[in-house]
């Protein structure tokens, strides 16, 4: 599966517990080895401005963050231009469901969720969307932004037990036919994390969910980075999230195991016959 990210993310840019050192690492250990690397792009000032203010856009110029929060939007953007044909996740930061058009908090600067909906939408790459947001925290600025355009439908899911959880979770992304499903993944619910809710394996259904959901659409799904601030466990939590949203995981795994196998058998009877 394809992960956007660049290695200016690494670097802590603040001293919040987002930008804090290692927490990239931590991820890109667990997920190395299982993944394609795509390089992201920074996104540009109007890209940027089709869902913030101006002088939201200078605030942030004037914290000194402008040019990693543009980073983290123009990754937004092109993981949904991937999720657009196959499951596709941005391990960006800053995180962005707190960004409102005119103001930000909670670690977040511009929408990297709602800069890229925007830019599909405009594009007429999609028509609808949903946008599943599992961070522990509600994501307002995803809210603000977008809920009035019409196009999106979001879901924070509220439910104070896992089954329930999942049970919203699941209502929500098969009720309704859409183009596209974004997901803004926060991590911070976990049980060894802030909110102490969900376990490693709900991360790895509700991913299964999403791509079973999108595949139904026949429309497209990505995830993005929000929150997940525990370093023991947020790689392996993106790892099961990562898993559950491939498409046929276990089926592309065996496929290439038998291509390797019809590839050496290829190999081995070329060589005997030229040696013969
Ligand atoms: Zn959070």
């Amino acid at each position: 599966m394809k992960v956007v990210f660049h290695e200016d993310f690494r670097p802590p840019y603040t001293s919040d517990p987002a930008a804090e050192s290692g927490r990239m690492e931590a991820v890109e250990r667990v997920i190395r080895d299982r993944v394609m690397w795509v390089q992201a792009i920074p996104a540009t000032e109007e890209e940027i401005a089709a869902v913030h203010t101006r002088a939201q856009m200078e605030r942030v110029r004037r914290e000194g963050v402008y040019d990693i929060a543009a980073l983290a939007a123009g990754g937004a953007i092109r993981t949904a231009a991937i999720g657009l044909t196959e499951p596709c996740f941005g391990l960006i930061r800053p995180p962005g469901h707190h960004a409102s058009a005119a103001s930000s908090w909670g670690f977040c600067y511009f929408n990297n969720m709602a800069v890229a909906m925007e830019k599909l939408y405009r594009e007429k790459k999609i028509r609808t969307a949903l946008i599943l947001d599992f961070d522990l925290h509600f994501g307002d600025g995803t809210v603000n932004i977008l809920e009035g355009r019409g196009y999106v439908t979001i879901l924070n899911p509220t439910a104070a037990d896992r089954n329930a959880y999942l049970k919203e979770v699941r209502h929500f992304l098969f009720a309704e036919k859409v183009d596209i499903i974004g997901v803004s993944a926060g991590f911070d619910h976990h049980v060894e994390d802030w909110g102490g809710l969900l376990t490693t394996g709900d991360y790895r259904e509700m991913g299964q969910m999403v791509r079973e959901a999108a595949g139904k659409n026949g429309g497209g799904c990505f995830g993005l980075l929000e929150g997940g601030y525990n370093h023991r466990v947020l790689g392996a939590n993106v790892m099961a999230f990562l898993e559950g949203m491939e498409r046929n995981h276990f089926l592309s795994c065996s496929l290439s195991f038998v291509r390797f196998l019809i590839a050496s058998f290829v190999c081995y009877f070329f060589h005997s016959s030229v040696r013969a």
